[in-house]
This record gives structure tokens, C-alpha cells and sequence, in this order.
């Protein structure tokens, strides 16, 4: 028997990342940059007012209050997107509106708040804007309510690094420079097969002895999930023919995800053609569920395709995958920290781990009531159950030596998500 960390170890060993490729920036959303990323331009590109109101030279509005306020004759209109043509001479006020770059001339913004002119009756200012002026009720400091260009980002500042995930903010920084594609490490494609006489695929007529391959989408979730490309080969019967020749569909892809067969089952022609098609270990890792685990290498001509051979049992193959399946995805797409957000919770049922030297994975319902977290029981363990880890948003981890835990003991759990609380508990 070998623990979950020596086995995730020994199958990282044989994952390598993948090369790099460009692509559009909204398709980067969660992989991993391969270029170091410099700005050639300013952002903002030139000074801009931060508030709707008038452009104004600050010392024009020396000693302006409401009891005597500064009236300053309006001579034009700036809208963002559009730079004021002429100058912003003494006495005078340019209406401006946010992002608008600031008048030539101009050193201060007075925001419409501070002037006659609230902003609801700005329409009506707009129509007789070439007679108009404006009363200013408030001193302005040199600079006030402007953004200087380039306070965000400065021509040739490097932005983003090279090795850097990219989430929602950095695609929208990338936007912000005006690029539209960028190098990234490729997605994994993972190719994913189900095998065994009693599947059916969806849409397919279902005989009582037989049940639906739900292994394949859930696994195949998974991986869209973590970043990668299922590739779906579908169920391959219990023979070597159709096993064989599934495998071989599978080798143009990155990695191969099989589930079932690996258990000691007299119909588990799985070891046996997984032995002849390439390398092959079979592990019993101590955990539960998902204790019999394969893991091996196909080659596509030179190249390694690695092959992770789940358990059969849907909850096994998804809780599985979760600890090995996911951190090989993310060291093929670049990423180096494969640790997930683990809580300290306080558990509400009693959870037993009696006669197992393994870690219990235990579905849990993680909710935070007045500072604390609590975990309970999602209901029966069983490794068949699979509304388990539909109702679940973590593991609990029951240690190896740990026999029994009772209500109101502590426990840390791995977070799957953080949906939670009222909503959550009224699904089950
Ligand atoms: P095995 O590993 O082949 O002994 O399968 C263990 C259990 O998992 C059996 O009850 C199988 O019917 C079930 N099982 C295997 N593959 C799938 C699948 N793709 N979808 C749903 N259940 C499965
Ligand atoms: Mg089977």
C-alpha cells in the first residue's frame, strides 16, 4: 500500500509541460502565461478627469464658497473618447465629462457638486452651453479629480510575468494593452474511456442490467474544469479487442484517463492489455474510496502519453481523480502549487474509519456559521453513491490512524467549492 502523496509524486514524475501556443486572450482564462507581457503605451494614455464637471485652472477658483462663488464663462464641451480642440484661457471653464482628457490650459477639475449646475439639470446645460456660465461654490487644489496617464500602467513597465495564471483581472489587463491573442502552455488534451459490459452511453436504450456511463462526464467535467480537453472515447466492452483498439483512439492525446478494471474483478481485461500496450503499475493507495489505482505510459511513436486507470466505482473515480488527476492537468499547464483551500471545521456527525489504515475522503457539507466552519455528513459513504458528491462541497480527511470522530471534534476538509449555506443545506 502506498499513501496519496507517494502516488500523486510518482505519477507527477511522468507528466511534463506541455508546449506553448497563442491564443485568444478570452480563451486564456486559467492557463498559465508564456510570455512576459510589457506595456508601449501609457494607461491611462493621457491625463483624465475622474469626475463629471468643468475643467478649470485652479487659481481661477481662489477663494470660491457658497456664500461668494466664482463665475467662469463656459466655452466648450469635452466628452471622454475626444481631446479639446483650443485652450482653456484665465476665467474660463470647460464642461468635461469622466475620461475625458483635460483641457490644454486646465489644472483642476470642479466636479458638477460644487457648481450651479446640479447634474440632473444637465441637458438643459447642454443646449445653452455657448451662453452659459458657471457658478463655482468650492476652491479647487491644483490636480484635484485628475488621473494622471500612465498612473496605472507606464510605456515599457513589464505587467504581467511570464508563468503568471490567468484569471478574469489579468485577461482584462491584457485587454487594456490592446492585445488580442496571447502565448500561454497549451491545455492538456485528455482522452477519457470508460470501460465495462454493463455501461450504456447516453441517448442509447437502457436494459435493467445495465446503467449509464456517468463516469466519463463526470470525469470529463472535471477536466474541462481544471483547464483541460476532454477527448471522449467512449465505453470499451470487457475484451481485449475493444479495449485495444479504444486505447489506440486515445494516443494523439496528452493523457489517457480510464476508469473500472482495475480492481481484482474476473472480468478485468484491463490490466492485461494496458500490460501489452505500454507500462503499467497497479497500486493500492491508502485511501477511501479509490483504493486500487493503475498508473502507466503509453507512447505515441517517442512521445509519453501517461494513463491514469481510475477506479470503477463513480465516487472512487471522481474523489481519484480530484487528488491525482488534477494536479498531472495543472503540471502540463505550467501551474506549480497544486495545494487546494483546506478548512478547520468542526464536524457534526459521528464519521468511522475502523480497521482501514487509509484516509477517508468523507463527503461533507462545509457551511460558516458566526466565524466558525462546520462539516456534516452528505449521508451514506457508500463509493457507489454518487448524489454524495453532487450534495458535497468537500472531503473531510479522516487520517489513517484515526478510528472514530465525534460530533463536535475538529477536522480539516478540502474544499471541491465554496457554494454553501441555507441554499445548499435545503437540497438534500
Ligand atoms: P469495476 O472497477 O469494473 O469493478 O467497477 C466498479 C463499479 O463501478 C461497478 O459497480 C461498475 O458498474 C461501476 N462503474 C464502472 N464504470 C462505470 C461508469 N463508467 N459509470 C458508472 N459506473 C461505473
Ligand atoms: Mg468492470
Amino acid at each position: 500500500m502506498i499513501s496519496v502523496e507517494e502516488a500523486r509524486e510518482r505519477i507527477l514524475s511522468y507528466v511534463d509541460l506541455l508546449p506553448q501556443n497563442e491564443v485568444p486572450v478570452l480563451d486564456a482564462l486559467g492557463q498559465v502565461l508564456a510570455e512576459d507581457i510589457y506595456s508601449d503605451f501609457d494607461i491611462p494614455p493621457l491625463d483624465n478627469t475622474s469626475m463629471d464637471g468643468y475643467a478649470v485652472r485652479a487659481e481661477d477658483t481662489e477663494g470660491a464658497s457658497l456664500q461668494s462663488p466664482v463665475e467662469l464663462r463656459v466655452i466648450g464641451e469635452v466628452a471622454a473618447g475626444y481631446e479639446f480642440e483650443g485652450r482653456l484661457e484665465k476665467g474660463a471653464a470647460i464642461r468635461i465629462m469622466t475620461g475625458a482628457p483635460i483641457p490644454p490650459g486646465a489644472d483642476a477639475i470642479v466636479p458638477f457638486e460644487e457648481t450651479d449646475e446640479p447634474f440632473s439639470r444637465a441637458p438643459e446645460r447642454v443646449r445653452k452651453l455657448d451662453l452659459a456660465t458657471v457658478r463655482v461654490y468650492k476652491q479647487a487644489a491644483p490636480g484635484a479629480n485628475i488621473r494622471r496617464a500612465g498612473e496605472d500602467i507606464k510605456s515599457g513597465q513589464p505587467v504581467l510575468a511570464q508563468g503568471r495564471t490567468l484569471r478574469p483581472s489579468e485577461i482584462a489587463v491584457l485587454a487594456s494593452l490592446g492585445k488580442p491573442a496571447v502565448r500561454v502552455i497549451r491545455r492538456p488534451i485528455v482522452a477519457v474511456l470508460s470501460t465495462g459490459d454493463e455501461l450504456v452511453s447516453l441517448g442509447s436504450v437502457r436494459s435493467p442490467a445495465k446503467i449509464f456511463d456517468s463516469n466519463a462526464y463526470g470525469l470529463a467535467a472535471l477536466i474541462k474544469k481544471y483547464g483541460g480537453v476532454p477527448k471522449m472515447l467512449g465505453i470499451a466492452r470487457d475484451t481485449v479487442e475493444a479495449l485495444t483498439a479504444k486505447i489506440h483512439e486515445g494516443l494523439d492525446a496528452d493523457m489517457l484517463i480510464t476508469s473500472a478494471g482495475v480492481s481484482k474483478g474476473d472480468y478485468d481485461v484491463v490490466k492485461d492489455v494496458l500490460a501489452r500496450e505500454g507500462e503499467i503499475a497497479f497500486w493500492t493507495v491508502a485511501m477511501k474510496p479509490g483504493k486500487p489505482l493503475a498508473f502507466g505510459c503509453f507512447y505515441d511513436n517517442k512521445r509519453r502519453v501517461p494513463h491514469i486507470g481510475l477506479p470503477g466505482n463513480p465516487v472512487s473515480s471522481m474523489v481519484a481523480f480530484e487528488l491525482f488527476g488534477r494536479p498531472a492537468i495543472m503540471k502540463m499547464m505550467g501551474k506549480t502549487d497544486f495545494r487546494r483551500p483546506v478548512v478547520r471545521a468542526i464536524l457534526e456527525d459521528r464519521v468511522a474509519n475502523r480497521n482501514e489504515r487509509r484516509v477517508f475522503y468523507a463527503r461533507c457539507i462545509v457551511t460558516e456559521r458566526g466565524e466558525r466552519y462546520y462539516a456534516s455528513l452528505t449521508g451514506p459513504q457508500g463509493s457507489g453513491i454518487l448524489t454524495s458528491m453532487a450534495l458535497a462541497n468537500g472531503l473531510a480527511i479522516v487520517p489513517e490512524e484515526v478510528d472514530v470522530l465525534e460530533p463536535g471534534e475538529e477536522i480539516d476538509v478540502m474544499m471541491l467549492d465554496w457554494s454553501q449555506g441555507e441554499e445548499w443545506g435545503s437540497r438534500r
